[in-house]
């Protein structure tokens, strides 16, 4: 190892709209919300990832928490800047010779739909961040990527990433993208699903967090399941008296809740299938459908989606990183992949 590759601290990053995953030679080094907390009055930093996390929806009016991707592109771009640097910096914390690095490279994927303007604002928040040099990647090509799949043979794959703002739906084919589709029905619309349906349903307020881990607990994609988990117990305040109650619900309820939702996933996957080039489409109807992202995780999603599009869907191992892997590999040979954007 030369002096200057000791400084060299080149990144992969994983932007999404829920999570942000950095990889750093191999090594998951941060993985954390993609929430920043500011001072709204100096608008200065106070918290990012996890602990920006726990501010969500327990701020007064001199902090706001912000989501800068929560619909899939950056939405706040000095928000974004300011998280990604803020994340930066503490994976570098100790290490003050990193500020020394003036060749730091980093791989960052983008939606597959980002146009010129996002796609424009990624690299420049990337560069503030310190980055000198800055490559970009799909999210489908790099979560193939990361499950493993061969993206650059003559042979149609299609990979569907269910993340917290939007579902990315992709065919690649010869290491480029076919045919997609970025659809803004994903982990936060169920949750919020599941919000209004205990407000109807019960009379109860839950927050966006508490809904969030009813979806984790008992999400379920079908009203039957092989194991079912146990009933979860939601804790909150009666919306016309305000006294606290507690309400057991079953994964039943909630499939139910999120039915709507997912037959919604399910006719924009559809969509993706009918612009499909019929070699790629019979080369995935003989290999199947791969499903990553975190809503991949719901319980008999892969099951109902097999049942209603007739081609098998199989959840990839490790659904919430794959893309970033896939966003790490690229990171140890920029020069091999021809479909990265410089
Ligand atoms: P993004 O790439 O957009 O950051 P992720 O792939 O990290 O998104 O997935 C985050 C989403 O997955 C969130 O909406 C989260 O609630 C959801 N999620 C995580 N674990 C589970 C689970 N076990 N069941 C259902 N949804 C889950
Ligand atoms: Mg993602």
């Amino acid at each position: 190892m030369g002096f200057l590759s000791f400084f060299v601290q080149d990144l992969a990053i994983d932007l999404g709209t829920a999570n942000t995953i950095i990889i750093q030679d191999d090594q998951v080094v941060l993985d954390e919300p993609s929430v920043v907390a500011m001072d709204v009055k100096t608008g200065k930093m106070i918290a990012v990832g996890h602990e920006a996390n726990l501010m969500l929806g327990r701020t007064h009016e001199g902090i706001k928490v912000v989501r800068p991707l929560r619909d899939g592109v950056i939405a706040d771009f000095n928000a974004a800047e300011m998280m990604l640097r803020g994340m930066i910096k503490n994976i570098h914390g100790r290490k003050s010779w990193f500020n020394f690095n003036t060749s730091m490279r980093m791989v960052v994927c983008i939606p597959s739909g980002s146009t010129e303007v996002e796609v424009r604002a990624v690299r420049d928040s990337s560069e503030h961040a310190g980055a000198h040099e800055v490559y970009m990647i799909h999210e489908p090509m790099a979560a193939a990527l990361g499950v493993g799949l061969n993206v650059e043979a003559p042979e149609g794959l299609m990979v569907v990433d269910i993340g917290g703002g939007t579902t990315e739906v992709a065919v690649i084919s010869l290491g480029g993208i076919v045919t997609f589709q970025s659809i803004r029905i994903a982990g936060d619309v169920f949750t919020a699903d599941i919000q209004s349906y205990m407000r109807h349903q019960y009379n109860i307020r839950v927050g966006e967090r508490g809904a969030e881990e009813v979806k984790i607990q008992v999400g379920s994609a079908l009203t039957e399941l092989d194991n079912p988990p146990q009933d979860f117990v939601v804790r909150g305040p009666n919306l016309m008296t305000s006294l606290p109650i507690e309400i057991p619900v079953s994964y039943q309820e909630i499939a139910h809740s999120i039915d709507r939702s997912i037959a919604k996933l399910e006719s924009g996957i559809l969509g993706v299938l009918e612009k499909t080039p019929p070699e790629l489409y019979a080369d995935i109807q003989k290999r199947g459908i791969y499903l990553t992202g975190g809503g991949a995780l719901l319980r008999g999603l892969d099951k109902r989606f097999s049942e209603k599009i007739n081609i098998p869907f199989y959840v990839v191992e490790d659904p919430l990183h794959s893309v970033a892997r896939g966003t790490g590999m690229v990171l140890k040979n920029v020069n091999r992949f021809k479909f990265l954007i410089k």
